[in-house]
């Protein structure tokens, strides 16, 4: 674990104040979870929460451990993994600053069924699962964030469910760019291809045709380690209707939750 330091981050009246432009500095919040809270839960959460930087690779909570801290996603890209006993994984769940790793937690429960693991380096603000247990009854618009999240990840694990049964390889590498892309933000997404191969739960010889086939297309470039995005409209006529799915899903809850 990689807990650089605690911090006092002066907010004075809720985390908004702070809103940061993504840059995983410590003196600003842009998990949107964190954001939406009023002054008066921020001010009970803030004592609690520490910085930290998540390293690629990092595994923060491992399938079947206890889950001992939360995490508020701020920067980088954590991949939920489903596991198989043969060593075979894929892909469930992918998020970045709007995200929280440690879902179980809000319900009662203690272990995590799956592995939450950095894809990049990052930064989140870490709680201890114990205190979120304790300090939920008093903060009703967090439980209720957590719960939107909760279902916009099981959305999102629906989906790929769908699609990492019925759409080819390439489809689901450029599904898999362009969400990245978009937690990102960034053209330079930091992927060895073995990863992506893990992720989309294929051979890594498949991942390499498949983004030989996005290359020779312009859509990307790619070095070992790390891909470029050079055309995002291109990408997405690659991609499978996934990504655009899941992307309308998002906005229409997106719109109902202003209307309560
Ligand atoms: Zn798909």
């Amino acid at each position: 674990m990689t807990a650089v330091h605690d911090f006092n981050i002066n907010i004075p009246q809720s985390f908004a104040g702070t809103k940061g432009k993504g840059n995983g500095d410590a003196q600003s919040v842009s998990n949107e979870i964190l954001l939406k809270l009023p002054g008066n839960e921020a001010n009970v959460l803030l004592p609690k929460l520490e910085f930290v930087r998540l390293r690629i690779h990092q595994v923060l909570h491992e399938a079947g451990d206890n889950i001992k801290s939360v995490y508020f996603i701020d920067t980088g890209l954590l991949s939920i993994v489903n596991l198989q006993p043969d060593g075979k994984s894929v892909e469930v769940g992918l998020m970045g600053k709007g995200g929280f790793a440690g879902l179980p937690v809000i319900d009662g429960f203690r272990t995590s069924p799956n592995r939450a693991v950095a894809q990049a380096e990052g930064t989140a603000y870490r709680m201890e699962a114990d205190t979120l247990r304790q300090l939920l009854p008093q903060c009703p618009v967090l439980n209720r964030e957590l719960h939107r999240f909760g279902q916009r990840l099981a959305m999102q694990a629906m989906q790929l469910a769908a699609c990492n049964r019925l759409h080819e390889v390439d489809e689901r590498l450029a599904r898999w760019l362009l969400m990245s892309h978009d937690l990102l933000c960034s053209n330079e997404l930091p992927l060895t291809q073995e990863l992506l191969g893990q992720m989309l739960g294929t051979r890594r010889s498949s991942v390499s045709l498949a983004a030989g086939m996005l290359h020779r297309a312009g859509v990307i470039t790619y070095t070992r380690g790390n891909v470029t995005l050079l055309d995002k409209s291109k990408l997405e006529n690659a991609a499978c209707d996934c990504y655009s799915a899941i992307q309308h899903q998002l906005k229409n809850w997106e719109a109902e939750s202003q209307e309560n």
